[in-house]
């Protein structure tokens, strides 16, 4: 029976929310909070059953959180707001001594840039307090850490290669959309690409690596060489790896669109002048662009993800290819969200009932690799996120190289 506060009302918040409200047992109480009560209503109407209280929150204002923290008292809060407020909300939590979770790791609004280091700064003060931070508990980060560790705890005696491979096949019809915050999701891919490799980060340009990879039940789809936060994590985390690296799939329609608004200066986040006010362009592309949360209705497909490992095992070369495929409309039939924030909201829950069950324990600031992988791989098919896996097969991310 715990207290949990969820924050940020959007595609995830969403499926956080509606997953937490049907397992009374673990989640008592729940609130969900944002910065605009509407989303947050409208997300509590739909639960019904008075399941969900709601709040408004300014989540980049530590005073308002201590204060809506300190009125609530939650164990644990849920941040699913964005990453630009990952520090304040750990201060918050800092002050009253509040467990955390997150799905995505801090990043400045001014610079494009996220890395672990402002929150794992964090650890010695989270170790004090007693409280304990979990961070990056979506599908990636989040599932493709739980799946390396898992693949690390019951298949290699050492991990040598990894590749993360992220496939998005579906369809939601729009000419242009992101399926995660826009803002976010477009500053992630227009940065240098980076990949681990003898004991350091490799650079390439934006997109510059690619190739295709087959995805189970999808077959072959172009995927780009992305720098991706959990890599930072992982390569620290399991030092026998040599190298590290992060694929995602993208249509020929979405780079094309990518490009001509990067061409004309619309993905840029240094403020231009208009009219007298002054815009951020990526903002202002943010605010024109469907939101995530609209996407679900008529969005077709599948997404795959997962985690191709070599390794030894018994003196003996294994590869190893763990994935999860996710379909956009049985995840609509079930939360009303499409693919992508489901599969970042069912580990967010997860996780929280992990921690909140003390299943995982610790006090500090936490990778989720760092937790015993086994009993949130148990609960993955029970809430909509099924795995599968194949030992010793040739990977699919080796054929075309
Ligand atoms: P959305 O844009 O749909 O939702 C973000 C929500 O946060 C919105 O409701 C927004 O409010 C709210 N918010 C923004 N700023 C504040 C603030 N200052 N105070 C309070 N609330 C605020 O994004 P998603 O739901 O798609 O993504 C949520 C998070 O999940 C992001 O951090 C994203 O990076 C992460 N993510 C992680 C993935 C993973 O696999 N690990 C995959 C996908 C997403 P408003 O509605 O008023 O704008």
């Amino acid at each position: 029976m715990s207290k949990v506060l969820i924050i940020g009302a959007g595609g995830v918040g969403n499926v956080v929310a509606r997953k937490c409200a049907r397992l009374p047992e673990v989640f008592s109480d729940i609130m969900l909070a944002s910065r605009t009560l509407e989303k947050c209503e409208q997300i509590a109407r739909a639960v019904g059953g008075d399941r969900i209280k709601t709040a408004r929150v300014d989540a980049d204002n530590v005073p308002e959180l201590v204060h809506l923290i300190n009125k609530f008292k939650p164990d644990m809060v849920v941040n699913v707001a964005l990453p630009y407020q990952d520090l304040t909300i750990m201060d918050a939590c800092l002050e009253t001594r509040t467990h955390y979770l997150d799905t995505a790791n801090y990043e400045p609004r001014d610079v494009a840039k996220f890395e672990y280091s402002w929150q794992w700064a964090y650890h010695d003060r989270y170790k004090e307090a007693g409280i304990m931070a979990i961070l990056g508990c979506g599908f990636d980060p989040g599932v493709t850490g739980v799946f390396t560790a898992y693949a690390a705890k019951h298949y290699f005696d050492e991990i040598h290669t990894l590749d993360i491979v992220d496939c998005n096949a579906g369809d939601h019809g729009k000419a242009f959309a992101t399926n995660f915050n826009p803002e976010i999701n477009i500053r992630e891919i227009t940065q240098n690409g980076r990949y681990w490799e003898n004991g350091k980060w490799v650079e390439t340009k934006p997109l510059e690596i690619h190739r295709p990879i087959a995805y189970p039940e999808i077959g072959e789809r172009e995927s780009y060489l992305l720098y991706h936060e959990e890599l930072e994590s992982l390569v620290k985390n399991f030092p026998s790896l040599k190298r590290a690296r992060f694929w995602m799939t993208f249509g020929d329609q979405y780079i094309n669109f990518l490009n001509v608004l990067q061409e004309v200066g619309m993905t840029s986040i240094k403020p231009i002048n208009f009219k007298g006010v002054d815009i951020v362009p990526l903002e202002f592309l943010k605010a024109v662009l469907p939101e995530p949360s609209s996407l679900g209705e008529g969005y077709k497909g599948m997404t795959s993800i997962g985690c191709q490992i070599k390794g030894v095992k018994d003196g003996k070369e294994r590869t190893y290819y763990v994935w999860n495929n996710c379909d956009h409309a049985a995840a609509y039939r079930d939360v009303q969200a499409q693919a992508v924030s489901f599969t970042t909201g069912v580990p967010a829950m997860i996780g929280a009932m992990m921690a909140l069950t003390g299943k995982w324990s610790g006090e500090g600031v936490f990778n989720v690799e760092e937790f015993n992988p086994d009993p949130f791989m148990a609960k993955l098919p029970e809430f909509g996120l099924p795995w599968h896996e194949q030992v010793d097969i040739p990977l699919p991310v080796e054929k075309n190289r």
